[in-house]
């Protein structure tokens, strides 16, 4: 399989490429005011908000929906970003299409399923866009590549991995575990494919976001997906582990980039 780096599909992306923006859309104002400050930072090209949610239990705040597609399309508009959102559905994929969505993500708790993997990647056959694969929640690196490899078949070739950890029952100091060796072994694997961090869902603390962003530099990763909001503790979503767009410009500033070699 051969797969075009980063730089052929995301425009003036340099190493590392960042994509940033809230865990979950929750209002237009919310939506625009994070992706102004975050235009500011040279690294960041493309901005992130989730639209549907996938939810452990019922209950809880699911995602915007198709209302927030709208305010994805503002944000292209009015910085310039490039947008991406999850899709977990084909249905969440013709809705995202229509909305001029530059970029799809699957989720972790998506890409466990066959099933679902398998009719996500039909549903995008003949569709010219890029999608970046999160690991699946559990440390199964063939279900990782499966899912990817489910993709390329149906035509997509700009696609990109995220690793964002595994759920591991014993408590660490992580929301989910790195295993550091999970995203080394694809890389090995499947050569050239870009590989990108989320150091949120892997700390689940802001605490842990600089050194665990700095690991994957260190592991020459391609870049980071890193969630965003300008009042991180009043997020409706993942507040532990959000930053302000201020407090990433400080971690990227901090990063040391070695020279990647080969
Ligand atoms: C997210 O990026 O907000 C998300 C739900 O991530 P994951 O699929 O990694 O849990
Ligand atoms: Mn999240």
């Amino acid at each position: 399989m051969n797969f075009p780096p980063l730089q052929s599909w995301i425009p003036g992306s340099q190493r590392p490429l960042v994509i940033a923006g809230p865990c979950s859309a929750e209002s237009e104002v919310q939506v625009l005011e994070t992706a102004q400050a975050l235009a500011k930072l040279p690294w960041v090209k493309v901005y992130r908000a989730g639209i549907w949610k996938p939810r452990t239990r019922p209950g809880l705040f699911e995602g915007v929906g198709t209302a927030g597609l709208a305010w994805m399309s503002r944000v292209k508009e009015e910085t310039g970003l490039l947008t991406t959102v999850e899709v977990a559905r084909p249905d969440h994929v013709k809705d995202a299409l229509a909305h001029g969505i530059d970029i799809l993500w699957i989720g972790a708790r998506t890409v466990v399923n066959p099933f679902s993997m398998q009719e996500l990647a039909e549903s995008l056959a003949g569709v010219d866009i890029p999608v970046m694969v999160k690991n699946p929640v559990n440390p199964d690196l063939k279900l990782w590549m499966g899912a990817i490899e489910r993709l390329h078949k149906n035509g997509i070739t700009r696609i990109a991995a995220i690793h964002r950890g595994f759920f591991q029952s014993e408590k660490t100091q992580y929301r989910n575990a790195p295993l550091w060796e999970i995203p080394i072994e694809l890389m090995r694997q499947m050569p050239g494919l870009p590989v990108l961090c989320d150091p949120s869902h892997i700390s689940g603390n802001r605490s842990l976001i600089q050194q665990v962003s700095q690991q994957a530099m260190d592991l020459e990763m391609d870049g980071l997906m890193v969630e965003t909001h300008p009042d991180p503790d009043k997020a409706w979503t993942d507040s532990v582990q959000q930053i302000t767009p201020e407090s990433l410009g400080e971690i990227l500033n901090n990063l040391i980039l070695r020279e990647q070699k080969g």
